[in-house]
């Protein structure tokens, strides 16, 4: 171990910084969240720094540095541009025993300071002892994006129940299990949640019964397909799960990324074909939740457009099983964005509307007066089968034959196919072409933009121009 890692309590501790530009002034301002008296010595600061001492926040000394400056100081950093004045700084602080730190120099310096991850009071530090600063910045960034914002309300949220738990159970093993219990489940989704009351009954349930199960479920947007477009709450909670329900539109590669001794149930739903009918579901996910499993529902696109989200979770929050719901890109705006279709656009679509194709009661029932109108888009989920009675219908109230119609199959994936055509040609290709679900519908003038915008792999059928 080439450094010794400790953290230290500055509250009050006279530190010096020397030097007045941007770097010092990002020294600055990080000792002083940790509450330390700061002197800033520079003939000259940045404007910055400047109002930080007009507003009494630090004591300027515009002076050139003297080795009897670092006197009495629990902590020197020297962030000047010039190295006989840093080096000027470091000795001095040596000769008198102060840790001293010069930016971007470990060979003046005696501590070195780390990239951290602040969710005050968890916080972590990342060093490679000054060796390559660039990776520990790296491995910030992948820290950041694995630690929900609100963890340090979490450790804030521990500490008011630290005594009581204590008190209910004396032997430490009991009381490492049941922290773990809390801090991976959904008390401390709660909190995260910023639902601070709730979590604070559950946290009173869990002390007066703590083997009672406390299962919740997870419904969770996957988005249209490609692991990418995941959120970073989605990714945590699939790391978590102790049992995944997931249907076809979740994609290979996504299940993957779910914690690998979590059970996997297949309730796949296709229109036509439903393995699982809702209600079994619905009643699947209840069971498993009382049984004090973790439940993550897995949902192509986002759980709450065309999703049937809402059904799912009525029956939960009946039965008072904690649950939550994370958004995911929906397909449509996946398939606009990777197809290169803007859904608005300032020239031709001032507004876009997602309606099913799914036919109900052997017809489809939409508002076609409202969705021919011009000057918009429409996006047709689950309307691959009912294509030609689609574009007909858009024709019959009024839309000309000849407008922009795609279709965008596998959106997002490997597999992402676009077609390109008309309303009255895009059936026929779409027969040509051979698409099936899933694969979206989109009509409007946008559509002919696909041919210059699209980036992500082939368009059929580009021609059609605006
Ligand atoms: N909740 C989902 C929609 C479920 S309905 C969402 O927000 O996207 C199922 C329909 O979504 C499919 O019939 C298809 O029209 C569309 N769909 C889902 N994933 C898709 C994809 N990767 N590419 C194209 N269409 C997709």
């Amino acid at each position: 171990m080439e450094y010794f890692p400790l953290f230290m309590n500055l509250r009050q501790a006279p530190c010096l910084i020397v030097g007045g530009g941007e770097v010092a002034l990002r020294k600055v301002r990080l000792l002083r969240a940790a509450g330390a008296e700061l002197t800033v010595l520079s003939p000259v600061l940045c404007r910055e720094l400047a109002e930080l001492a007009a507003a009494g926040a630090v004591r300027h000394l515009a002076a050139e540095f003297v080795p009897d400056t670092v006197g009495g100081q629990r902590l020197v950093i020297a962030a000047t541009d010039d190295r006989a004045v840093n080096r000027a700084v470091s000795d001095a602080a040596k000769a008198a025993n102060i840790p001293v730190n010069v930016v971007d120099d470990p060979e003046l310096s005696t501590w070195i300071s780390p990239a951290i991850v602040d969710r005050s009071p968890l916080l972590i530090a990342v060093s490679t002892g000054g060796s390559v600063p660039v990776l520990g910045r790296l491995v910030r960034a992948r820290l950041e994006s694995l630690i929900p914002a609100g963890f340090g309300r979490l450790a804030g949220f521990g500490a008011r129940f630290r005594d009581r738990v204590k008190a209910r159970f004396a032997d430490v093993e009991q009381r490492r299990a049941f922290w773990e219990s809390v801090l991976e489940g959904p008390v401390a989704d709660a909190v995260v949640a910023g639902s601070d009351d709730v979590a604070e009954q559950m946290m009173e349930q869990r002390l007066a019964e703590p083997d009672a199960p406390s299962g919740a479920v997870y419904l969770v947007g996957a988005g249209p397909g490609n692991p990418d477009l995941l959120t970073f709450r989605a990714l945590r909670l699939m790391q978590q799960a102790d049992v995944v329900l997931y249907d076809n539109l979740v994609a290979p590669a996504l299940l993957e990324l779910v914690r690998r001794d979590a059970e996997r149930i297949f309730v796949g739903k296709q229109r036509a074909n439903h393995a699982l009918p809702q209600e079994d579901i619905n009643a699947l996910m209840l069971r498993l939740a009382q049984e004090g499993k973790r439940v993550l529902r897995l949902k192509g696109g986002d759980p709450f457009t065309f999703g049937r989200g809402g059904e799912e979770i009525e029956k939960l929050a009946e039965h008072g099983i904690p649950f939550e719901v994370v958004p995911g890109i929906t397909s449509a705006s996946g398939a606009a964005a990777y197809a290169g279709i803007p859904l608005t656009h300032r020239d031709y679509a001032q507004s876009v509307t997602f309606v099913t194709g799914h036919k109900q009661d052997g017809t489809i029932q939409l508002d076609w007066p409202a969705l021919t109108r011009p000057h918009q888009t429409v996006v047709v989920y689950m309307g691959v089968s009912t294509a030609s009675e689609l574009c007909a219908a858009f024709v019959e109230h009024g839309k000309p034959s000849d407008t922009p119609a795609a279709v965008v199959e596998w959106a997002t994936t490997e597999r992402q196919r676009t077609v390109v055509g008309t309303l009255e040609t895009l059936p026929a290709l779409i027969g040509e072409h051979g698409i099936a679900s899933p694969a979206l519908i989109i009509v409007g003038e946008v559509v002919a933009l696909a041919g210059r915008l699209g980036w992500f792999r082939r368009i059929e059928n580009p021609t059609v121009t605006i």
